[in-house]
């Protein structure tokens, strides 16, 4: 179901806790937020759908990625971006990593790992960063 993005910045402060079975249901809700919302985002955390999980979703290439309880490995070439979010106004800047090594589980809780680069790894850091209440 296409849910209302959240812009209340005190409910974007909480710390999202850990994703279990039982939040597959956000998990097909933040899709298809997601897809309603393409032609102005590229990601959505479940923090922004109103529930502190930790769970994620990105446009990877053409098919939307799910992303589990996600943890960076690994992460280098930091560099400046500028980026905008849903539940905000206006653009910011922000420092990022160029590539990062991941680790998440799926909504049928199998790990994965997995090296991401460029605009995609710029994408799951932004959403990591709602994960620990940190808007851009
Ligand atoms: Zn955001």
């Amino acid at each position: 179901m296409v849910k209302p993005i959240v812009r209340d910045v005190l409910f974007l402060a909480r710390p999202a806790v850990r994703a279990t079975a039982n939040d597959v249901p956000v998990a097909d809700d933040l899709k298809d937020t997601l897809r309603a919302n393409q032609d102005r985002c590229v990601g959505l955390a479940a923090n922004m759908i109103g529930h502190a999980v930790q769970i994620l979703v990105f446009v990877d290439e053409d098919e939307i990625m799910e992303m589990f309880n996600p943890e960076i490995l690994k992460a280098s070439g930091i560099y400046e971006a500028e980026e905008g979010c849903l539940s905000l106004d206006g653009v910011r800047p922000v420092k990022r990593y160029r590539k990062l090594k991941v680790r998440w589980e799926t909504r049928e809780q199998k790990i994965k790992i997995r090296t991401f680069e460029g605009f995609s790894a710029q994408i799951i850091q932004h959403e990591m960063d709602h994960f620990r209440g940190i808007l851009i």
